[in-house]
């Protein structure tokens, strides 16, 4: 560990070392490059002292101020967008294109959106002049939001929970992944660059079991956002049962793409290519389950399986791959355990076991090729669980009732497209959907104010302009006789 770069958390506006590090690779190479601090309930407790105090002025700071504050970190992050972009990269593994492109313009947008969304913030009013009364609501914001984020969109998804929160005037602890953490300790600079007060953000880097549980136990962090996985999920809202918390999960997914005989291939197939395999396959709205209806299932395969193979792989670094590494070692042997699954139950691999052809550099980094299998029972592993990588199954359907009750069938429910030329078939089929997000004859198109999140183990709560603003603050009806 010795000689590389230290991480510190970020309490109270200060940079503050711990006693133990984790080590973090380089996904690309396999070379362990930072060391972040292995915080503990210690380290959680002081940040949510820090944070309690810094509620008191927090929460009754003006709207346009916290607004203020949020778009100058925005404008700073923006002009280094580079750096961001680069950072993002190195720690997850995706290609630094795709992060500047998506990413961290997200963040950016993130602060923006519930910037504006706070100066714009209304309440409801309802006279009742037949009891000689008037109401209306207000809504304070909740305390200390605990906030805890994954790997695979680190700084994108860490943000669309603390600018909500800032805006509402929560104060916040947050945990990125243990395995991403170095955007957010970049962001932690900015925030104190632009002057956001001390204690009002603090960011404590660790792992789920230590610092995440000591996060969601702790009886004074009132609501708590989650990002991450269904297993983890369900333990947070067993965790956080008995202390009645306010709780947002936003959990994993396998979602189903239905293209219709009826669609327009030349649009569908790139933005379908997009949605299996863009950042790895690691992105929780990815399309895992293509049903194609029968009449156009040989030709769907064919064209898609032509597509995937000329996708280019390697060094994120490098703009002519579209995919880079997988998050960790762990992870590809995860991923590589479906093709396995795949092989045993006899399936068709029409493309991705061809080897790679990586820089010297690369030979130890954790890259897998986009992967397409066919001939899959709807039963199968490969079919009902997240395998979170680039690995699509596409299998043919007859009929539009059958579809729905196939694409309904797995315990997930976060998003689906429909790809079809029919209007009609769009409205029928939409609503028949159990999933949060439907997208027709598009995929991961999204504005700020409409709600996302998910159903059934996809998740509970919704996060949006509005949704977000419910999450974070507790809503009062007052009722005055005149
Ligand atoms: P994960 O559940 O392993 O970890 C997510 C975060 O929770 C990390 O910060 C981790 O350290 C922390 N954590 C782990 N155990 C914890 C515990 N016991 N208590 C508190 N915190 C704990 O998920 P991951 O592997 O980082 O991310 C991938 C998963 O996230 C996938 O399932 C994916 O679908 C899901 N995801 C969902 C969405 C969505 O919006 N629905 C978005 C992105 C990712």
């Amino acid at each position: 560990m010795a000689g590389l770069p230290k991480l510190e958390n970020f309490i109270d506006g200060q940079f503050l070392a711990t006693g133990s590090y984790i080590k973090s690779y380089d996904p690309s190479t396999g070379e362990h490059y930072l060391n972040i601090p292995d915080s503990g309930a210690e380290e959680v407790q002081k940040a949510v002292e820090a944070a309690r105090k810094a509620f008191i002025t927090w929460s009754k700071t003006p709207g346009k101020e916290r607004a203020r504050l949020m778009n100058a970190i925005a404008d700073v992050v923006e002009s280094r967008l580079d750096e961001f972009a680069e950072a993002e990269s190195r720690d997850q593994g995706k290609p630094v294109w795709l992060a500047k492109a998506v990413d961290i313009p997200r963040v950016c947008y993130n602060m923006r959106a519930f910037a504006s969304g706070i100066m714009h913030q209304t309440g409801i009013s309802l006279a009742m002049p037949e009891v000689d009364c008037t109401n209306y609501t207000c809504q304070r914001p909740v305390g200390v939001a605990g906030l805890i984020s994954p790997w695979n969109l680190p700084l994108y998804l860490l943000t669309f929970k603390l600018a909500p929160a800032l805006a509402a005037g929560c104060t916040v602890v947050c945990k990125p992944s243990e395995m991403t953490s170095m955007t957010a300790y970049m962001l932690a600079k900015v925030m104190n660059e632009v002057g956001l007060p001390a204690g009002v953000c603090n960011i404590v880097f660790g792992t789920g079991p230590k610092a995440g549980e000591a996060i969601v136990t702790n009886p004074n962090v009132p609501v708590i956002s989650f990002t991450g996985s269904t297993a983890v999920g369900k333990r947070i809202q067993a965790l956080t049962a008995p202390y009645v918390k306010k709780l947002s999960l936003e959990l994993g997914g396998k979602n189903a793409g239905i293209v219709f005989a009826d669609v327009d291939l030349e649009k569908c197939l790139p933005v379908m290519m997009r949605s299996s395999f863009i950042n790895q396959g690691e992105v929780c709205l990815t399309t895992s389950r293509i049903f194609v209806q029968e009449p156009i299932f040989d030709e769907f395969v064919k064209r898609f399986v032509e597509k995937a193979k000329s996708i280019k792989v390697g060094d994120p670094t490098d703009s002519n791959n579209m995919l880079g590494a997988l998050i960790s070692k762990e992870h590809l042997a995860k991923v590589q355990s479906y093709i396995d699954l795949a092989k045993a139950e006899g399936c068709t691999i029409n493309t991705g076991l061809e080897p790679l052809d990586l820089p010297e550099k690369n030979k130890n980094g954790y890259f897998l090729r986009p992967t397409v299998i066919t001939n899959v029972p709807d039963t199968s592993r490969l079919m009902t669980e997240e395998i979170f990588g680039p690995v699509v199954c596409i299998v043919p359907f007859k009929t539009e009732e059958e579809v729905i009750e196939r694409a309904n069938s797995v315990d997930y429910g976060l998003c689906a497209s429909i790809w079809t030329e029919n209007v009609r078939t769009t409205h029928r089929v939409a609503p028949q959907l159990q999933v949060g997000t439907v997208w027709v004859n598009c995929w991961m198109v999204r504005h700020l104010c409409l709600p996302f999140g998910g159903c059934k183990f996809s998740g509970v709560g919704r996060e949006g302009v509005k949704e977000s603003m419910d999450l974070y603050t507790d809503t009062t009806t007052i009722c005055v006789k005149y």
